[in-house]
């Protein structure tokens, strides 16, 4: 019973409520406690994948009647299968965060040389570089020395209150890492055949990451300069390699720049109760009880 109800609860967290969850937007009004949430959906995916897989076996064993040696082969079985997974998930990881690790270097190398120092002498930051070029475009590039670009055509297009609010956003992906944790739904996201996974994630918390920076800045400027930056800036370079600027996460910064909510103190909260519930639930109420009993077949 345990595995089917853990199949049941693993399929629901990554094909049936991602889509529902990524349309609604109430998250807007509590943004860095929902990627805590999806964080804890895609993890708990992951746990009860792997519950799946250990207690199947041992519970079909049982089912059937084998004796304790049977069992204990289907056990070892199982955890070999478990530990593969976890391997895959890892590997996927270390190549995603190796991969983007030498894409940045390359492009933090090219923005210093195509950097138009004597355009950016006012706004006196010194991982500023400025290119060339008539799209306005305005983003970062993570890492150790990670820098804030933008082109000559932002900065004729944005007054000064703009460029600074663009710059509090984008340092604000900075500073919180929204990288890395892009990086870990990218690498979740190849890691899962495709049958079983949804681009929902990935796109979900793209947007709640960008409204998270929008927040930091908009505590800085206020939240007109932001909303006018976003109306006339092209978004050219999204913060990860799966993720593709969309004109609908874009309408929706706007509209919510344009109607600022008072953060959700309740909302955050239960988010957060929500996020902790379905990590601990599943494991106390269906992987303990099924321990106690796998551990009464192990050989040793
Ligand atoms: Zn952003």
């Amino acid at each position: 019973m345990t595995a089917l109800l853990l199949g049941a609860l693993g399929l629901t967290l990554s094909l049936i409520v991602p889509g529902p969850l990524a349309r609604a937007h109430w998250p807007d009004r509590a943004p860095a406690a929902a990627v805590l949430l999806w964080q804890a959906i895609t993890l708990a995916a992951v746990l009860s994948a792997l519950g799946v897989v250990l207690a199947a076996p041992e519970e079909l064993t049982r089912a059937l009647g084998s004796g304790k040696p049977v069992a204990a082969a289907a056990l070892i079985g199982a955890l070999a299968v478990a530990a593969v997974i976890v391997l895959r998930l890892l590997v996927s990881l270390w190549g995603v965060s190796r991969r983007s690790r030498a894409r940045r270097a390359r492009h933090r190398l090219l923005v210093d040389l195509l950097d138009r120092a004597e355009q950016r002498q006012e706004l006196d930051a010194g991982h500023v570089r400025v290119l060339q070029g008539n799209l306005p475009l305005a983003y970062c590039v993570p890492g150790r020395e990670a820098r804030v670009v933008l082109s000559d055509g932002a900065l004729r297009l944005l007054d000064r209150e703009q460029v600074d609010a663009v710059l509090a956003h984008e340092q604000t992906h900075l500073r919180h890492r929204h990288e890395v944790v892009m990086e870990s739904f990218t690498a979740f996201y190849r890691a899962v055949p495709a049958a079983l996974r949804s681009r929902a994630p990935l796109d979900a918390v793209h947007l709640l990451l960008e409204m998270v920076a929008d927040d930091a800045a908009s505590k800085r400027t206020g939240p007109a300069p932001l909303r006018g930056a976003l109306e006339r800036l092209t978004d050219a370079v999204p913060l990860a390699e799966e993720v593709m600027p969309e004109e609908d996460s874009r309408r929706r910064r706007t509209a919510r720049l344009a109607a600022p909510q008072r953060p959700s103190r309740m909302l955050t909260g239960a988010v957060v109760a929500a996020a902790v519930a379905l990590l601990v639930l599943p494991t106390v109420i269906l992987v303990v009880p099924w321990l106690g009993q796998a551990l009464a077949v192990w050989p040793l």
